[in-house]
């Protein structure tokens, strides 16, 4: 069975979403395929939910949060720029409101009414549920459509890849894209989770699982003079560290061997060595009798307290006037560094993006155009491309995806 389109649309994400609505918008007739029963799987579950779609801040400051190929996304973000998807979204009857951080989050705070003011507005477009894609059809270096697993071929003039990374490949994102790309002659560079958990070798971490800290500050380096600090949010669990400085910090090492990073947790980044050690001495001399794990609880969270003698292998039952200076140095120096042995990251089924993807240097940044194959465009996290936390992933996903509709509509209207 064979049928026919101008602008055929594959995943029916963010990306592909925003990609078919621009197609129709610039007057194509559009298919948009998804393999799911449902569009925008995994936009139910972003932001925990309440799906923080863009970030208001200024252009630099969006791009400074891009940490691989940012100046690919220029003209993407020119032709959909944060602003511009707030009013589309509200267009669209999906009104936003901007919290903390710029992040932009629906008003409703239910990641559903994004999906459904998108999928409203596809209307006019022939989308196909439960419709996997096995292999794209190409012909003499011009895209010509796709094959589905029921066997079935769509013809189209253009044809948009928006299948998504390989992270929560339950959401129906397992890589296809990848290999759609190499198949049509893209080098796809490495893979890798970001945005993920931190595995780690410190077995008095499993027992504070549970724990968040506020306001610590995570600091790591790795070789090539990778640096890395900043305070905030991190929470400890049954394999090690995670929250969002551990988030951070797994963008920055995706891909290396994280094993060789060296971090430490400043967990009183408020104060010096030298004021800390006023402090700790003023207390001893004030509570000499008390004990040291009961002591600890004026700087640390009580169950942390209660861990963290044996950490610096002192007997937590000690009374604070017998604390020696070099076990208070011990304890003192562990509060403003305590080592961090990084194993590794969570897998891709954890992790909220895919670093690496369908290279950008055989992609053109002002059309999403492949360089190689006419009539193919790429969109969203197939990419090469990724960001930190606060909106940024899903506003390159609308953005690419914006862009890419458009220029394959105009493509697919000229090759008619
Ligand atoms: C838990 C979690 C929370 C997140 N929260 C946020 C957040 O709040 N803000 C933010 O900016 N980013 C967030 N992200 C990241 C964001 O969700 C992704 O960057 C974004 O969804 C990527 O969009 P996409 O359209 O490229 O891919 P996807 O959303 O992965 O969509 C791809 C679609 O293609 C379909 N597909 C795949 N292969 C085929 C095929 N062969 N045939 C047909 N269809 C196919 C898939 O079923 C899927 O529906 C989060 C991610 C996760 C996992």
């Amino acid at each position: 069975m064979s049928s026919t389109t101008e602008v055929l649309v594959v995943g029916g994400g963010p990306a592909g979403m925003a990609a078919a609505l621009s197609a129709l918008a610039a007057g194509a007739r559009v298919t948009l395929l998804e393999r799911n029963e449902k569009l925008g799987k995994k936009l139910y579950i972003t932001g925990k939910g309440r799906c923080n779609v863009t970030n208001l801040c200024g252009r630099d400051a969006f791009l400074e949060q891009v940490p691989r190929n940012p100046r690919f996304l220029n003209a993407a973000l020119d032709f959909l720029s944060p602003a511009d998807l707030v009013d589309w979204l509200k267009r669209l009857g999906c009104p936003t409101v901007a919290e903390r951080g710029n992040r932009v989050f629906p008003e409703s705070q239910k990641a559903s009414d994004v999906t459904r003011a998108l999928s409203g507005g596809l209307a006019g477009a022939d989308v196909r549920l439960g419709a996997g894609v096995s292999s794209l059809m190409t012909e003499q270096g011009s895209a010509l459509g796709a094959r589905l697993d029921s066997g079935a071929e769509i013809r189209a003039r253009a044809v948009v890849v928006a299948t998504g990374g390989l992270s929560y490949p339950l959401t129906g994102s397992t890589g296809d894209g990848y290999r759609f790309a190499e198949q049509a002659g893209h080098e796809v560079t490495p893979r890798s989770p970001s945005l993920t958990g931190l595995v780690t070798s410190d077995a008095w971490m499993r027992e504070a699982q549970g724990l968040t800290l506020k306001n610590v500050a995570l600091s790591a380096a790795w070789p090539g003079k990778g640096r890395y600090r900043e305070q905030g949010e991190l929470l400890f669990t049954h394999y090690g560290i995670s929250g969002p400085l551990a988030l951070t910090l797994s963008s920055l090492l995706s891909g290396t061997d994280a094993g060789q990073a060296q971090a430490f947790i400043d967990l009183k980044p408020a104060l010096d060595a030298a004021t800390l050690k006023a402090r700790f001495q003023k207390d001893a001399a004030g509570n000499g009798r008390r004990r040291l794990a009961g002591a600890l609880t004026a700087y640390l969270p009580s169950s942390l307290a209660a861990l963290f003698p044996g950490i610096a292998g002192v007997d937590g039952m000690t009374v604070m006037s017998q604390v020696t200076a070099p076990q208070r140095d011990a304890l003192l120096g562990l509060m403003k560094r305590l080592p961090v042995h990084i194993a590794g990251l969570r897998p891709f089924s954890e992790a909220v993006v895919t670093r690496g993807g369908v290279s950008v240097r055989q992609v053109s940044p002002s059309t999403m155009s492949s360089r190689l194959i006419r009539g193919l465009y790429f969109a969203g996290e197939v990419l090469d491309v990724d960001a930190m936390t606060g909106g940024f992933n899903l506003h390159i996903a609308f953005a690419t995806g914006a862009l890419a509709g458009h220029a394959a509509a105009l493509y697919a209207l000229e090759n008619n």
